[in-house]
This record gives structure tokens, C-alpha cells and sequence, in this order.
């Protein structure tokens, strides 16, 4: 079980973070380390040459002030204290004459290259170089060099030392990468821990969401990083989502209820007519009664389906240059009739013109709305103003009316599909018609607002761009 969870592990980007943290964590160090050692190694190569540069010094001195005999009573001294199998000491001629040595036990027949000798009279003087003896199991750094016109000076030192030295610093360089590989691997694995918390938390959301919890919400934490900014655009994201999917439940309930009544009371004349019927007439009447109310529910569907294409976008709006003044005023005649009947003066006050790219037919439809509304909604002898004005960006139309006003409680919702003041249910509609203004003109880019004082009227402003945004 513990090998498939670790078998598993391997695929997270938590682990490969790590690995990739840790090794390179590693390499570095491990490159660090190197360039120490080589710098150790050449260091140590110096130090020991110097000393060997020294001793030179110090037998020229001595044949110089006391005489070949001190230097060869100095060469066994010498060689007995620094330890008979760690260094030796030979005199010799230039022709490769053996003056004096110290004990060669430990270092075999060492025999000396006469063209060696004869090298060191010209240049520096003398001459270093590391051998393999065949006894030691270490290298030997040896010295020949000039302490008098005639007199060479052999010094061999074992390396021993040296290669102790190198081979406990190998095993602490080992140690210590083996701390760092395991210090970087738990280091990284909190790190990367910490960076994929996040996405594990979103994650863990988007699994309890498909399960159906649609109100949870990724916890944001404020660090300011991607993680947070992800979280954020996520729960953005799932706050439209649900907004969309409880407006889409609210519309289904609201369809399937404005449906209900008239299929009911379609149903119910027919059921009546069927019963109750004895004359042709009484049969041509339901035929009537149902031709009605089917054209009634088929423009209710057309009308939801025009705000479902203006609202998704998908709606080809046809663009041209209109004058809105026109629309306006073909609008006012297109309902003189109705505000007559009702005693409703029309006033408006526009602009001789008022150019605009926009797709006219929408626009008088959604000006038509917003008009019947007015008409709709006021009392006998009331007044409905339109105004039209604009700038270089945008024009402003708005829709006064004299008539019931709608409550501070309903407001926000006259916008919302189906939805209905209590004060107007005794009015014909469906509650579609201002939906459907709103998706025309937010497809152009612009908006409505409405502003209304119960008893005292409405006024309803729609913004629009000179030319619509992405057309
Ligand atoms: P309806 O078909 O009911 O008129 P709308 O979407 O056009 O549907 O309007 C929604 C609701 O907003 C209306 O039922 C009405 O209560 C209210 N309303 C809209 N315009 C006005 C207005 N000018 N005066 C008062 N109430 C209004």
C-alpha cells in the first residue's frame, strides 16, 4: 500500500519540484565543493615545495659558511628527525657522485639520472618532481637542487601527508553532500509543498463543486502571489457560474409557470367546448380562443429566445448609421393611437438629428418597450416625455413618464425575465419587455437605468455608444 502511495507520489508536481529543488541544490554545492578541493590540492602542492625550497636555502647557507662535512652531519640529522621513511637526504657531485646520504632503508636503490643533474646548472637551479616508489605506497616529491658550483642537494619527501590530508577532506566532502542532498530534499519538498497548497485548495473545491455543493469557494489567502490570484479568478469565475445557473432555475420555474396558466386555460375551453358544445359557433370560438393564446406563448418564446442570442452574444446585430431622432419619432406615431384612447399627451424633445451606428430594427424595439411600458403603466390624462441628447461617445435617451412608479422593492428587478410589479398585474404583459431592451442594448454596448417615485412616474435612461464596441 505504502509502495503504490510512494509509486503515486512520483507523478506529483510537488515531488518533481523537489527533485528538481534538491538536485539542483546539489550540483551547485557539489560544484562548490570541487573548486575547494582543487584550490586544496594545488595549495598543499605549494606548501610542500616551499619546504623543500627552504631546506635548499638553508644547506647553501651552511656549505657556504661551514663546509661540506656540516652539511653532510646536518643531511643525517635532518633526515633522522623529520623520520627516516618520511624524508631523505643525499649529497652529491654534479657527475653524479654520492657525497653522503641519510638511511635509504625504506626507499629502495634510488638511482640518479645524470642528465637530470646536468640540467640543473643552467635556469633556477633545481629541479622538482613527483615519483612512484615502488615501496610506498604514496608518491614521493623530490628536489634536486644546486647548493654550491659543484654540489647538488637531494631531498625526497613522502606525500603521505598530503594524500591523509586529501582523503579525510574527500570523506567530510562526502558527509556533507549527503547532509545537503538530504537537507535540500526536505527543504524542497516544504517548499514545494507550500506552493502547490494552493492549487490543491482549488482543487479540493472544484471536487466538492462537481459533487453539487455549487456555494463553496476556494479560501484566499492574501500573499499577493499566482496561487491567489488563481484562487480569486476561480471563485470569480464560480460566483458567474452560479449567478448563471440560479438565473436559469429561476427561468425555468418562471417558463414553466407562464406556460401552465394559458396550455391550463387552453385546455379547460377546450374540455368545455367538447362537453358543453352544440353549436358550430361554439366550436369555432375555441378554434379562435386557441389560435390566440398559442400566438400569445409563441411570441412569449420568441421574445425569451431574442434575449437568450442578445444576451449570450451570438445575436449578428446589422450595423448601420441611423438617426435616432427618426426612430424616436416613428416610435411616438407608431403609439399616438393608443395614448389618445387613453388621453396620454407624447411630448419629446430631440435634436434635429442624432447620428448613431446601430442596428435600427433592435433599436425600435427596444425604444417601442420601453414606450408601450409607459403608455402601459400611466393613468388617464398623464404625460410621456422623450428626450434624446448626446456627445462625441455616447447618447442619452430617456423614456418619462407620469405614471404609477414602481417601488424602491422592486426596482433592482423590473430588468429580471418574468418579473412583474405587484402594482401592474392588472396590466396585459408577461414581464419580458424591459429583459429584452436591456439584452438589445448591452449588445450595442450601452445600458438602461431607471429612476421612480411611486404615484409620481418613471424615468427610464438608455446610454449607447456612438458606434457599438465590437461590430
Ligand atoms: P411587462 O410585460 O409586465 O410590462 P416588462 O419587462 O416590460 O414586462 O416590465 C417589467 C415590470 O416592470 C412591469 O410588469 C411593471 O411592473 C414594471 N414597469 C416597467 N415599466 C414601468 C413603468 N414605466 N412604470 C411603472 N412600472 C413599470
Amino acid at each position: 500500500m505504502y509502495l503504490g502511495k510512494l509509486l503515486r507520489l512520483r507523478h506529483t508536481l510537488a515531488f518533481r519540484l523537489t527533485v528538481w529543488y534538491a538536485g539542483i541544490f546539489i550540483l551547485s554545492s557539489f560544484g562548490g565543493f570541487l573548486v575547494f578541493y582543487l584550490m586544496n590540492i594545488s595549495l598543499i602542492q605549494e606548501a610542500t615545495d616551499q619546504e623543500l625550497l627552504n631546506e635548499r636555502t638553508e644547506f647553501a647557507t651552511l656549505l657556504k659558511s661551514q663546509g661540506i662535512d656540516a652539511v653532510k652531519t646536518a643531511a643525517q640529522l635532518e633526515a633522522e628527525s623529520e623520520g627516516v621513511d618520511r624524508m631523505f637526504y643525499r649529497v652529491l657531485t654534479l657527475s653524479g657522485k654520492l657525497l653522503c646520504t641519510s638511511d635509504m632503508s625504506s626507499w629502495g636503490n634510488l638511482a640518479v639520472d645524470s642528465a637530470t643533474l646536468q640540467g640543473l646548472s643552467g635556469g633556477t637551479g633545481y629541479l622538482l618532481e613527483t615519483m612512484a616508489m615502488p615501496e610506498h605506497q604514496y608518491d614521493t616529491r623530490i628536489l634536486y637542487a644546486l647548493i654550491g658550483p659543484e654540489t647538488v642537494l637531494q631531498i625526497g619527501l613522502s606525500l603521505e601527508e598530503n594524500a591523509q590530508f586529501l582523503k579525510k577532506f574527500q570523506r567530510l566532502f562526502i558527509v556533507i553532500i549527503a547532509a545537503i542532498a538530504v537537507f535540500a530534499g526536505l527543504i524542497g519538498w516544504f517548499l514545494a509543498r507550500r506552493a502547490v497548497l494552493g492549487v490543491e485548495d482549488v482543487t479540493r473545491t472544484a471536487r466538492h463543486i462537481s459533487e453539487g455543493a455549487l456555494e463553496k469557494r476556494v479560501p484566499v489567502k492574501s500573499r499577493g502571489d499566482e496561487i491567489e490570484q488563481l484562487a480569486t479568478t476561480f471563485n470569480s469565475m464560480l460566483d458567474r457560474i452560479q449567478t448563471l445557473v440560479i438565473g436559469m432555475r429561476e427561468m425555468t420555474d418562471n417558463i414553466a409557470h407562464d406556460l401552465k396558466t394559458p396550455i391550463t386555460r387552453v385546455r379547460g375551453v377546450a374540455e368545455m367546448t367538447l362537453t358543453t358544445g352544440k353549436s358550430i359557433e361554439d366550436y369555432r370560438g375555441m378554434a379562435a380562443n386557441t389560435i390566440e393564446e398559442c400566438d400569445r406563448l409563441l411570441q412569449m418564446i420568441r421574445t425569451m429566445l431574442d434575449i437568450s442570442e442578445a444576451e449570450a452574444g451570438v445575436v449578428k446585430l446589422d450595423i448601420e448609421e441611423t438617426d435616432i431622432c427618426q426612430v424616436i419619432c416613428e416610435a411616438c406615431e407608431l403609439f399616438e393611437p393608443i395614448a389618445e384612447d387613453k388621453g396620454i399627451d407624447i411630448v419629446h424633445r430631440l435634436p434635429p438629428t442624432c447620428l448613431i451606428r446601430a442596428d435600427t430594427q433592435r433599436l425600435q424595439r427596444m425604444i417601442a418597450n420601453l414606450l408601450d411600458n409607459a403608455l402601459k403603466y400611466t393613468e388617464r390624462e398623464g404625460t410621456v416625455s422623450i428626450a434624446a441628447n448626446g456627445d462625441r461617445h455616447q447618447i442619452l435617451i430617456s423614456v418619462h413618464d407620469t405614471g404609477i412608479g414602481i417601488s424602491k422593492d422592486d426596482l433592482p428587478h423590473i430588468f429580471d425575465r418574468f418579473y412583474r410589479c405587484d402594482l401592474s398585474r392588472s396590466e396585459p404583459g408577461v414581464g419580458l419587455g424591459l429583459s429584452l431592451a436591456l439584452a438589445i442594448a448591452r449588445a450595442h454596448g450601452g445600458n438602461i437605468t431607471a429612476e421612480s417615485c411611486v404615484g409620481k412616474g418613471s424615468t427610464f435612461t438608455i446610454s449607447l455608444p456612438r458606434a457599438p464596441l465590437s461590430h
